[in-house]
């Protein structure tokens, strides 16, 4: 079963790409919808040219061979192949359903997105389930001290249980974020050093500045507007996923980061730059329209649309 997959501008131009021929490199791409969530498939040539090169005169085994030789794909026991780069650069569906292959001997386990069943059963527990800023009883959630997009972790030291409101209110860059860590007798610094995170990661962050409002002198706004950044991530933070699912469940929190993303990236000059890009999100969210089913068309009715497509170029040409 094929899956839908992203692809990053920068694919282009990676110096690995580049070096492929151009029906290799479409055929890397095709298996990315071809491997699990895992980066792992069955590895078919013969089935993969019906599948991504139905109109294509080329030789597959050879193509297969050129991803082999390198390093892009990698065999492992009988007809067995992964993807090595495939969970540094998808971020792949929560729901999507798990490998059912063995993993290669030399892949490590993909780092978990959220927070396990276990760990935030613990945290409640530990923190009475109650909010641990307002003791309300309600609606619990669990927050990262130190915001996962500051590369805050899963781990119950940078956990604890807060009720949705208290959630919602809290900052997660720039000055407000300092604010309120401060109220827990927190730092970014000593936070960063507690977890072993990389400083460049959470000053990146840190920048994306968020003021309060209503304070402001004309001095603070001039700092303020110079402080707003374009948009940066390139993958949707747990606490940006929790507050879609919380908020609209009728969205798919990553199909909508992926048209937040693109939309903000494609705007061009002040507009495209904010001070605080999870408000952003948050109004984003609020006001998306939902995600409807598209009609589905078959693989077979695809490639014959294709197909047709190549002929009438082809026809083209010719009378041309
Ligand atoms: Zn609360």
């Amino acid at each position: 079963m094929a899956r839908i997959r992203t692809i990053k501008p920068e694919f282009f131009t990676s110096a690995d790409i580049v070096a492929l021929s151009p029906l290799a490199r479409m055929l890397y791409i095709a298996l990315w919808c071809e491997a699990d969530k895992e980066g792992r498939m069955v590895w078919k040539p013969k089935t993969f040219k019906l599948r991504y090169l139905p109109g294509d005169g080329c030789d597959v085994e050879a193509l297969c061979e050129e991803l082999v030789a390198h390093g892009l794909v990698r065999l492992y026991v009988e007809g067995l192949a992964w993807i090595p780069s495939f969970t540094r650069h998808q971020h792949v569906n929560p729901r999507e359903s798990a490998s059912d292959l063995p993993a290669p001997e030399d892949q490590k386990p993909s780092l978990p997105r959220k927070v396990g069943k276990s760990t935030r059963e613990a945290v409640f527990e530990r923190d009475g389930y109650a909010c641990v800023r307002c003791g309300a009883t309600d609606g619990l959630t669990i927050d990262h001290i130190l915001p996962q997009s500051c590369g805050g972790p899963h781990i119950p030291e940078n956990l604890r249980t807060l009720c949705r409101t208290c959630n919602s209110a809290r900052p997660v860059s720039g000055d407000g974020l300092k604010e309120d860590l401060a109220r827990d007798g927190h730092t970014i610094e000593t936070l960063r050093v507690k977890f072993g995170i990389d400083a460049s990661i959470s000053d990146m962050h840190a920048q994306v500045g968020k003021e309060g409002k209503g304070k402001e002198g004309k001095g603070k706004e001039e700092r303020v507007e110079a402080r707003a950044s374009r948009f940066a991530l390139d993958s949707l933070p747990a606490d940006w996923e929790d507050f879609c699912r919380q908020e609209r469940q009728d969205l798919d929190p990553f199909a909508t980061f992926d048209r937040f993303r693109d939309y903000w990236r494609s705007v061009p000059g002040a507009k495209g730059r904010k001070l605080d890009w999870l408000a952003t999100w948050r109004n984003w969210v609020r006001n998306e329209r939902a995600d409807r089913p598209k009609a589905k068309q078959s693989p077979d009715e695809v490639a014959a649309e294709a197909i047709r497509l190549m002929e009438q170029r082809d026809a083209q040409a010719r009378a041309a």
